[in-house]
């Protein structure tokens, strides 16, 4: 599948149009941002890492009956998706309190949550993704809400088919962010998911193996997501 023009340019994806309108060329960059873009640094081989990352997340979650936009891997860094009708929302589940939770209700970072807590955010970056709930989606119209319910139910399922998958690699799924979309009426999962966009800790020791080593300037980055990779039995090709 050749890709055409650029459809969008985000952070550290770019998306590109092809000959068939349901289908999308997805370009994993080495452009690493924080602190809603605010911060972009290039990291050698990020995107490359993070589409294997991702194809193989995907595979196991459509094995788990979750339907995903992923089709195949084309290359390095590219990925074909499914075009969906993304929908601006952030689905967001912690197993253990960190970040903006630790931050906005001053709870201690590692707090368990059983069951885990589902929070939403509106995909906004001049707004610093505020937090919203159900009702604002609904009542905003981002989406309805059986299509809210569904999100949830496929975060939540998400959440369990991962956080056994770290588990039997020896890392705590802390917490993660999903986005999803449209496609011929089904809700479906899109963007990525990798450890840009979650958190893990290694069960034993408690080091940060994920976008925070960026995020807190504590080095090794690529170095802790390639070790996930190989944790998990992801073997890289290119
Ligand atoms: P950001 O939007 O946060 O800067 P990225 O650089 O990851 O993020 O850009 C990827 C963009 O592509 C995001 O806006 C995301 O919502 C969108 N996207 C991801 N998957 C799909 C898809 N399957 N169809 C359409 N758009 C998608
Ligand atoms: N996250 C993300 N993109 C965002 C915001 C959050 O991928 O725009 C992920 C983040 O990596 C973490 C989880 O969602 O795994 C929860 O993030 P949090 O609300 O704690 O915000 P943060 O402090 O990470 O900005």
């Amino acid at each position: 599948m050749n890709a055409l023009d650029l459809l969008y340019q985000g952070k550290a994806k770019s998306a590109y149009l092809t000959e068939d309108p349901d289908l999308l060329v997805l370009q994993f960059r080495d452009d690493t941002s924080a602190f809603d873009g605010e911060i972009i640094e290039q990291l050698s081989e990020k995107g490359a890492i993070n589409n294997q990352f991702n194809a193989f997340i995907m595979t196991q979650l459509a094995d788990a009956g979750i339907p995903t936009h992923f089709v195949e891997r084309l290359s390095a860094t590219d990925a074909l998706v499914k075009r969906l009708d993304m929908i601006p929302v952030e689905c967001v589940v912690r197993n253990k309190a960190a970040g903006s939770l630790v931050r906005r209700l001053g709870v201690e970072e590692g707090l368990n949550f059983d069951p885990p807590l589902f929070e939403l955010f509106l995909k906004n970056d001049a707004l610093h993704d505020p937090m919203i709930t159900e009702h604002h989606v609904e009542a905003f119209g981002w989406a309805t809400r059986e299509e809210m319910a569904r999100m949830h139910e496929l975060t939540l399922q998400t959440n369990s088919v991962l956080k056994s998958m770290f588990e039997e690699a020896g890392l705590q799924l802390v917490d993660f962010k999903l986005e999803f979309g449209r496609f011929h009426g089904d809700i479906v999962l899109g963007d990525e998911f990798s450890p840009d966009g979650c958190r893990l800790w290694d069960k034993v020791t408690g080091e940060k193996k994920d976008k925070d080593r960026f995020r807190q300037k504590l080095g090794g980055v690529l170095e802790a997501y390639r070790e996930v990779a190989e944790r998990l039995g992801i073997v890289f090709d290119h």
